[in-house]
């Protein structure tokens, strides 16, 4: 039987609303003591929009957050992006929004879909790799953009494509060539790696817009998925990925950015109501952070209406990394 919800009010029912009307000062039930203050979640970190694919660049004493922008209406369970978004903070925890600094159309020769993407500094320029889809090479493709400031803005550093899909053959899919990471190790030589279903490696040029030498894969990352994100702390070098799908993060160690890379297990479980994780990590303020999005904005958030969270990031004495623990209340403010 139908539940009557829209019957007309009892009188008891009216005096208490009349009750409550006339005491406008305190909140509903205030009777029973001082209203509580409303529980300040820091996780998702931004909630007036939808944010995916996090990277993260420290930069004289301030974090500065690329983030894609999901934009797919409610329930429309695609991709659709844009544009990407930039944040900045200097204690992790309030966060300035800036001007988008890039849009696909600022690379003429892509048309559509801003995917994963890192920012780097070298030599006071800033560059931004980017995953896109090509518009004359089927499938998906990485630029970069550069500017002089974090905040941009950013234009094409090529006018063409850096990675195109027809540059690796051997994965059979149009979007193996996606989730840029880009690191300058100790002697000054940069690398980009990249990938979905096989994690791509190559050097950069000192330019940092062009390839120096072959695409070489890593093969030694179980379950490789994509997101490959590539950071150094103390002598070892980390590559953490996407593992599987829905995807939980996993990572691997070595001596050399060149691996051989030794695989080391899970570092974050699947994040909530999303099926990527899709992870970037830093250290600021003698803290270590993992940067992630889930899908836990009410009501419509999920796999395509994703957002970014912050959560700590702790190492074992050998180097390994504890497991993340994702968290509602996110981090402390870094001094
Ligand atoms: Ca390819």
């Amino acid at each position: 039987m139908k539940m009557q919800i829209n019957s007309r009010p009892t009188g008891r029912l009216l005096l208490a609303g009349l009750l409550l009307a006339s005491a406008p000062a305190l909140a509903p039930f205030g009777a029973r003591g001082q209203a509580l203050p409303e529980p300040v979640a820091g996780n998702p970190i931004i909630k007036d929009k939808y944010t995916a694919d996090p990277a993260a660049l420290v930069h004289k004493g301030t974090v500065y957050l690329y983030a894609g922008h999901d934009e797919a209406p409610a329930r429309q369970e695609r991709y659709v992006m844009n544009e990407w978004l930039c944040y900045s903070s200097q204690d992790m925890v309030t966060w300035k929004e800036h001007p988008s600094p890039l849009n696909v159309k600022a690379f003429a020769w892509a048309k559509a879909d801003a995917w994963a993407s890192q920012v780097i500094e070298r030599n006071g320029k800033f560059y931004w790799y980017a995953a896109v889809e090509h518009g004359t090479i089927p499938g998906k493709a990485i630029g970069v953009a550069v500017a002089d400031s974090p905040t941009g803005p950013f234009k094409d550093a090529r006018g063409s494509a850096l990675i195109t899909n027809d540059m690796t053959t051997e994965a059979k899919i149009s979007w193996d060539d996606i989730d840029p990471t880009v690191i300058v190790d100790d002697k000054g030589q940069a690398y980009l790696y990249w990938g979905n279903t096989i994690c791509y490696w190559a050097k950069l040029k000192a330019n940092m817009t062009e390839l120096d030498g072959p695409i070489n894969k890593v093969t030694t990352l179980p379950k490789f998925t994509e997101a490959p994100w590539v950071h150094k702390r103390g002598n070892w070098y980390y590559l953490s990925y996407a593992y599987q799908f829905p995807e939980k993060i996993a990572y691997a160690m070595s001596r050399s950015i060149e691996g051989p890379w030794e695989f080391k297990g899970l570092l974050n479980e699947v994040a909530g109501n999303s099926n990527t994780n899709h992870q970037a990590i830093i250290d600021f303020k003698g803290q270590s952070y993992f940067i992630y999005h889930n899908g836990s904005i009410p009501t419509d958030g999920g796999s395509f209406r994703r957002s970014v969270c912050i959560d700590k990031l702790e190492y074992n004495k050998d180097g390994t990394m504890k497991r993340v623990v994702m968290t509602t209340e996110g981090v402390k403010a870094a001094k």
